[in-house]
């Protein structure tokens, strides 16, 4: 098989296993979503056949001889949108082969803003289709009929859903089990507890006359994570204070907290 063949229609999965998640991606641009997610750790997790990939053109679903997918809004205005048939249709093809309906996440600047929490939650799902808009976007009625969930990546406005559905494959793929090397990294991150991840710190000992802390030499895993679960207090105190409102602290921590909140 060519390479070309390969990333333009499906990331084939490794022959005879079972997959933690199977993401469908319906798009204009299935090239770009293929080739952006078929290295590093998620390349490696198709290849191990935890994930499987498969990126649906709906230009092939377009009725029109000359293949056009889009046209004219109603009433007025700048731009083009999607029509509704190629991509209804695209979807119902792919639950007809698959045999069931799976979760539809519409990528929308109007959508709820993904988040970890969102990924812990869209982890759990065995299939996951991406609809991307490009344009103006996707009518409406389309919308209406098929999607189950509006997500944005942030509050501004990019030219198509290929790059949200990439960051959040990439993110959901993490949690999804066996994909990292080691399962206990994802859990202790940034944003796990609503706190941001301590500093991290690798050889060499010493770099431009600054010293690794001392603390983490010491070789002491109780004094190391008392230490690291307070720069993490203290980075979330620092960075991103809102976070701290929904963190789990014990009741030291909560002390620590109000000594840092009083410097
Ligand atoms: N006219 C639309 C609006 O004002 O809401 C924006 C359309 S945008 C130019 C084209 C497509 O890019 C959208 O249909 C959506 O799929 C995607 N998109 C743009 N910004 C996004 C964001 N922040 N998060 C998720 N998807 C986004």
């Amino acid at each position: 098989m060519c390479w070309k063949d390969c990333w333009t229609f499906k990331l084939e999965k490794a022959e005879g296993k079972e997959t933690g998640m199977n993401y469908y991606i319906l798009t204009l641009f299935p090239d770009m979503v293929l080739q952006g997610l078929n290295t590093s750790i998620i390349g490696r997790a198709m290849e191990k056949g935890i994930l499987s990939i498969e990126a649906v053109n709906i230009r092939d679903y377009s009725r029109d001889k000359h293949k056009h997918v889009d046209d004219a809004p109603y009433g007025g205005g700048a731009g083009m949108v999607m029509q509704p048939g190629p991509v209804c249709d695209s979807y119902e093809d792919l639950c007809h082969r698959l045999g069931k309906r799976p979760r539809v996440l519409y990528m929308t600047p109007q959508g709820k803003v993904f988040n970890q929490t969102i990924a812990e939650e869209l982890a759990k799902e065995k299939d996951l289709v991406f609809l991307c808009g490009h344009y103006e976007g996707i009518d409406e009625r389309a919308l209406e009929l098929i999607v189950t969930d509006y997500l944005s990546i942030g509050d501004y406005v990019l030219t198509g859903g290929e790059l949200p559905a990439m960051v959040m494959i990439d993110c959901i793929s993490r949690l999804v089990p066996g994909v990292l090397n080691n399962d206990v990294s994802a859990e202790i991150e940034s944003f796990h507890d609503n706190l941001l991840e301590y500093p991290q710190y690798t050889r060499p000992e010493v770099y431009e006359g600054k010293k690794v802390p001392e603390v983490l030499l010491s070789g002491h895993h109780k004094n190391i994570e008392i230490w690291r679960r307070q720069q993490s207090i203290r980075r979330t105190l620092e960075r991103r204070p809102d976070l701290l409102k929904e963190a789990s602290l014990s009741p030291g921590e909560e002390a620590y907290l109000k000594e840092l909140t009083k410097e």
